[in-house]
């Protein structure tokens, strides 16, 4: 990214924390990922388990693997080897989690945060359960607005998340979109968060560069 394109990102981002912040949300701009990533740590030191929201981005971040190696709990609903059972029992301690970490698919410049879901277990901890919610989002997940933030959603994630987890949906062999009807559709659940709900501890973590679908 050239200074210019580095210039106008960084003032997105700033728009985009002073809105989430006005919409009571924490927030807070971060130049790297490396700076993001000391933030998490500390904020998992008083934390027996943390959850983790089925997010690319935290993969990425390789947060799992930094925070066992700290000691934490780490429930993750994906790890290998998991029966179905096991993986929803995992879902369920999430939402009781001390830290829960998450991406989330868009955030708009008004400071709203915008997610589809197939199960539900990821906004539905967003919300409401774990004593403290932190969303970390790369700058390419910036949209203008919650119906900008669907179509990214439509456009560029479904479609590669569904190709990534092999499921048998059109997008998946098409990378198109078509408001499917598969049992494996993976958009069942579009949620808004339009204010940061009443008795959530959430603070979302912006960092210029790319991170994630
Ligand atoms: S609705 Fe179906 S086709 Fe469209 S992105 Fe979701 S899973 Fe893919």
């Amino acid at each position: 990214m050239n200074e210019h394109a580095r210039w106008g990102a960084d003032r997105r981002l700033e728009a985009a924390a002073a809105a989430l912040e006005k919409n009571g949300f924490g927030a807070r701009v971060f130049p790297d990922r490396d700076a993001v990533i000391d933030q998490v740590l500390e904020d998992a030191r008083d934390a027996d388990t943390v959850g983790f929201g089925g997010s690319l981005t935290l993969v990425e971040l390789g947060l799992p693997d930094r925070l066992r190696e700290a000691g934490r709990t780490c429930l993750v609903h994906g790890a290998p080897g998991l029966t179905p059972e096991e993986r929803v029992a995992v879902m369920r301690r999430q939402l009781t989690c001390d830290l829960f970490l998450s991406g989330t698919n868009a955030v708009t410049l008004d400071g709203k945060l915008v997610n589809i879901d197939a199960t539900g277990n990821r906004v539905g901890a967003l919300a409401f359960g774990p004593k403290r919610v932190r969303v970390v989002v790369g700058a390419n997940k910036l949209v203008d607005d919650v119906e900008d933030g669907v179509r990214r959603i439509k456009r560029d994630v479904a479609p590669a998340n569904a190709h990534r987890l092999d499921f048998a949906t059109p997008c998946a062999a098409t990378g198109r979109c078509v408001d499917c009807h598969s049992p494996d559709r993976i958009c069942r659940i579009v949620h808004v968060m339009e204010r940061r709900p009443r008795l959530t501890d959430l603070a979302v973590y912006l960092v210029a560069e790319p991170l994630g679908l």
